[in-house]
């Protein structure tokens, strides 16, 4: 198959990240006979370096014309206090509102090996498997903006969180579509004792859930899940929920598996070309060292091939080969115990291409 693939680097270990990344891929290919296409595109402080905007017209372009878009990070101290007010991170946001992204996966896969660096009890931790869907566009998070008023003579602020059915209705539909892939498990998270948008939410899981036999479904309230994840994280397979919630409950639970430099994530739409990029940022402290762990990035593509390319296949290949990597005790600066010698990005990369 040929696929053309948008390549945003972005700033600090974003480079290295991705260039490794590109080298795994570049593997696929001509171990399946693919073809991929690279057309990279500047964005975050790279973009406002060279054009004053950290999301040009041509890289949302690019985007809008390619099949997946795999991106590394952005931001930075040097673009912290830009004269005009532009942040690198507005090119982020800005590129997952263009593509109508409107669903956050982040699967959270505890390798055995790892898991002394988690901060739970191993027994806890051990082969986690289990992945967050977290709605993207509605939420608490683009409520109508309102104006600071005055409430029983003192200042007061509102937000509004509003949810339409039909913005439910396709993230909980994307939930039943991931489970059956998976375990076949859904948790819904919401807070309908207490929120109306919360029993909206959890009636239109019912009414979706009629299309899923074959996926048991449990409702669960935001504070008990945020519990369960901690208590006993093996119970989930798939848990779906609005956005805060989802953003919360995913930074949480991705220490479980105790190493921000290992965790994927994609954001999808319902035809635009998927988002795929590692969960941590720039990382500006190791940047340009050869220090980076480019192992999150390299999950990310491989969710690329596995969801908006259909190469499930070549997806199970890289997701076993950066497992093996660990299993052998490769390790970046980022997961390495004291005294255990350090790859750098590249020699890791090596260990990825070897083990594939
Ligand atoms: P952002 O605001 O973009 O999320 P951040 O400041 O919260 O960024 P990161 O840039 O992710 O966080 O970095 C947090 C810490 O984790 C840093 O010390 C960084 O060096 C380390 N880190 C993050 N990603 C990696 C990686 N891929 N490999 C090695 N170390 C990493
Ligand atoms: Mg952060």
């Amino acid at each position: 198959m040929n696929k053309t693939i948008t390549i945003l680097p972005g700033d600090g270990i974003g480079l290295e990240v991705v260039k490794a990344t590109t080298v795994v891929l570049d593997k696929i290919a001509d171990m399946y006979g693919h073809h991929f296409d690279y057309q990279y595109a500047d964005i975050g402080g790279a973009a406002i370096d060279k054009y004053e905007n950290p999301l040009p017209q041509e890289t949302i372009d690019a985007c809008k014309n390619s099949d997946g878009v795999l991106l590394g990070a952005v931001g930075g101290p040097k673009w912290d206090n830009h004269p005009k007010g532009i942040r690198p991170e507005q090119g982020l946001l800005g590129i997952r509102k263009e593509l109508k992204l409107f669903a956050n996966l982040r699967p959270v896969t505890g390798h055995e090996s790892l898991t002394d660096s988690s901060t739970l009890r191993k027994e806890v931790v051990d082969n986690v498997d289990l992945m967050i869907l977290r709605e993207l566009t509605g939420g608490l998070y683009f409520g109508e903006p309102q104006e600071r008023r005055q409430v029983d003579g003192e200042e007061a602020a509102v937000d509004t969180l509003q949810y339409k059915k039909s913005e439910i209705e396709r993230i909980v539909r994307q939930g039943f579509e991931m489970a059956k892939l998976r375990r076949k498990q859904l948790t819904s998270v919401d807070k309908a004792n207490v929120l109306e948008s919360s029993r909206l939410w959890r009636e239109t899981v019912e009414e979706v859930k009629k299309d899923y036999p074959e996926v048991e479904l449990d409702h669960m309230l935001v504070d008990n899940a945020a519990m369960q994840l901690i208590r006993d994280p093996k119970q989930f397979d798939v848990i779906v929920t609005e956005n805060m919630f989802g953003d919360i409950l995913s930074d949480e639970a991705s220490m479980l598996t105790g190493s921000l430099g290992m965790l994927p994530s994609a954001s999808v739409g319902s035809e635009a070309p998927g988002l795929y990029e590692p969960v941590h940022g720039s990382a500006p402290d190791i940047a340009g060292e050869g220090k980076a762990n480019p192992l999150a990035t390299i999950s990310s593509a491989a969710m690329m091939l596995k969801y908006s390319f259909d190469m499930q296949e070549e997806a199970d290949s890289v997701d076993r080969a950066v497992a093996e990597v660990l299993t052998s005790g490769h390790r970046t600066g980022d997961i390495a115990k004291q005294g255990e010698p350090i790859l750098s990005t590249e020699e890791m990369t090596e260990k990825v291409l070897n083990a594939l």
